[in-house]
């Protein structure tokens, strides 16, 4: 008789594999055992009295042995907690070393935030994705100057529960920016109308100069960013000369408007025409 030991039980299969029962409760999963009781092969699928029979038990060994696997299963899971707890200890003791030093400083951190809050900083830092980012502490901050006709603004970002790397400080600083250009850009539209006002006087009287005219369009537009309360990209007139010209794709296929004007040599309609015209 081939030994058995029991895995557990389960209501995914329903089919006993021994006799071909169907619609079962559920089945004991069985592994079969060689001779030195290590697993060989595959789990089997048994309705319990089939179990007890083909494993050479009384049910009451089956029930014994179907406890036992649960109590393993058990006993597995909560090492696994464990180890996993004892893990996330030890990286929250190295995340503290590396953010926060140790002795005096370490001491002072924990006084300011709280063992909890520094868990949190903790928890919060592990569910950031950091890729090879520069350490956050070698730029505590960002600060940049704006000035919008006569009114300056100094627009700072800080290091803060929420912005830890460099990556997120400059995302948060140059969202920072934006908001504050747009404010002050709305805050100064009637300057700015009335400058594109008087650009747009000045190209009228002087029609022949371009760079007049030119001028009075980026007053307009300088006037309508500000009303709609979007900053400008650096878009010159020369740009869309710049641009690449678009891909060539080549296609085998003669498309159906063209037309034959010699084997294997096509053109468009009006240009057959022209070519037959001369
Ligand atoms: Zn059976």
């Amino acid at each position: 008789m081939k030994a058995y030991k029991v895995l557990g039980t389960t209501d995914d299969v329903t089919t006993c594999e021994l006799c071909g029962k169907q619609e079962l409760k559920g089945t004991v999963a069985l592994m079969p055992l060689d001779a030195d009781g290590n697993e060989d092969g595959e789990a089997c699928y048994f309705g319990v009295s089939c179990a007890a029979k083909a494993a050479g038990w009384t049910l009451k060994e089956v029930r014994v042995g179907i406890k036992a696997a649960k109590e393993e299963a058990l006993a597995e899971e909560r090492a696994r907690r464990i180890e996993e707890r004892e893990a996330e200890k030890r990286a929250y003791n190295a995340w503290v070393a590396e953010t926060y030093g140790s002795g005096a400083t370490l001491k002072d951190a924990v006084q300011k935030h709280g063992v909890a809050g520094l868990w949190a900083q903790f928890r919060a830092a592990q569910a950031a994705p950091v890729v090879d980012e520069e350490p956050a502490e070698a730029a505590p901050f960002r600060e940049t100057v704006l000035r919008v006709a006569d009114e300056e603004r100094t627009v700072r970002t800080e290091l803060g529960d929420r912005v830890r790397t460099v990556k997120q400080l400059e995302a948060a600083h140059t969202k920072a920016v934006k908001a504050a250009l747009v404010e002050m850009r709305r805050a100064n539209l009637p300057a700015f109308e009335a400058a594109a006002k008087s650009a747009e006087d000045e190209a009228l009287k002087s029609r022949g100069a371009w760079w007049v005219q030119e001028a009075a369009k980026r007053a307009r537009n300088i006037a309508r960013r500000a009303e709609r309360g979007t900053t400008f990209g650096c878009t010159s007139a020369w740009a869309s000369a710049l641009k690449p010209l678009p891909k060539i794709r080549y296609t085998e296929e003669v498309p159906a408007y063209l037309v034959e004007i010699e084997p294997d040599h096509y053109a468009t309609p009006e240009a057959a025409e022209q070519l037959a015209l001369i």
